[in-house]
């Protein structure tokens, strides 16, 4: 008998991956919000059919056959201004397939509030940046959202991503005093992600002023800008690079973005067949390759990971070339 047929295969490398989905509602702009947030609403979780659509609920329908997991960090405060009903749909949506929910903020919505929920609080003007907000407001925030989604019939969050990765120190010590555990908002390659968290704005999972801290995920391309792994903006190739180096180097989990919209496009809602080529092909290879593990906040051990390094995908040229190939017939086909 042959040797090798007397051992067993060592069994590959594994890593944790964390599909995250960001989902948000926008009216089109800040006028005329409540004639434009139907149809706006209906193409953003939808797409441009319920039957065959690439929105929200086509991310869902394709992780379902899949047997992925995936996360949803979801925006609720657009709720407090458009009618709670569509938050409670959105929360509906992603409970009725068995994923998980997160908490994401854009802070523009607060200042939609400011004569109403959020009256008390200082808001002088709309910012993207959480932090822009004094932590009193910053907390006032945080309550509502969280309020919302559990009225929307949401479990209690434990994760939370601010919009738009903008957010600063303060924001974290709000989040753990409202009893959240993790923060995915840091994103290294975006200038307004974690400016003044010093020597801890880094790609490693860390615990900071008692929240564990979970970066996303970076490929640093040969030529051209460093950029957060995305479904919408990384190749296949790159994505699958990425995970394999994470389980090579005994890498934190592998963060990558999307957003309900990403697989449609952002005017029409008709499907984008780039992406949703990109995520479909990714979800296939996932299911083949179950020593990596899709998963959740909801299930993780941040005794496992925290000081764990989270991936960046350097020098990986032809994967690189063909993202950009990719991109420009994507935008040529699109935009
Ligand atoms: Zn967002």
């Amino acid at each position: 008998m042959p040797l090798s047929a007397t051992r067993k295969d060592p069994s590959p490398p594994s890593a944790d991956v964390i599909l995250s989905f960001d989902v948000e509602v926008w009216a089109d702009g800040w006028g005329a919000i409540d004639e434009k947030i139907q149809s706006a609403f209906n193409r953003r979780i939808y797409g441009h059919s319920r039957e065959h659509g690439a929105g929200l609920q086509g991310a869902l329908r394709i992780l379902a056959e899949h047997q992925l997991h995936a996360v949803f960090f979801v925006e609720p405060l657009f709720a407090a201004r458009v009618g709670e009903s569509y938050l409670s749909e959105i929360v509906e949506l992603i409970l009725r397939h068995g994923q998980e929910i997160q908490l994401h903020i854009h802070s523009e919505w607060a200042y939609e509030l400011r004569t109403s929920q959020l009256a008390s609080f200082e808001m002088p003007r709309r910012t993207r940046n959480i932090a822009d907000l004094d932590v009193a407001a910053q907390d006032a925030v945080l309550k509502l959202a969280i309020e919302l989604l559990g009225r929307a019939g949401a479990p209690r969050p434990i994760a939370f991503r601010a919009g738009s990765y903008a957010f600063r120190r303060s924001t974290l010590s709000v989040l753990a005093a409202n009893g959240l555990q993790y923060d995915s908002s840091l994103n290294v390659s975006n200038t307004n992600s974690g400016t003044d968290l010093g020597d801890e704005r880094r790609t490693r999972v860390a615990e900071i002023d008692q929240v564990i801290e979970v970066p996303i995920a970076q490929i640093v391309p040969s030529f051209g800008k460093p950029r957060q792994a995305q479904i919408g903006s990384s190749g296949l190739s790159e994505l699958k690079h990425l995970i394999r180096l994470a389980a090579r180097t005994g890498a934190g989990p592998t963060v990558i973005v999307s957003h309900n919209n990403e697989m449609t496009h952002r005017v029409t809602g008709v499907p984008d067949e780039f992406v949703l080529r990109r995520f479909r092909g990714l979800c296939q290879w996932l299911a083949a390759n179950p020593q990596f593990r899709t998963t959740g906040f909801s299930e993780l051990d941040p005794g496992a990971h925290i000081g764990r390094a989270v991936p960046e995908l350097r020098n990986a040229h032809i994967a690189n070339l063909l993202r950009n190939v990719e991109q420009y017939w994507r935008r040529r086909c699109y935009y």
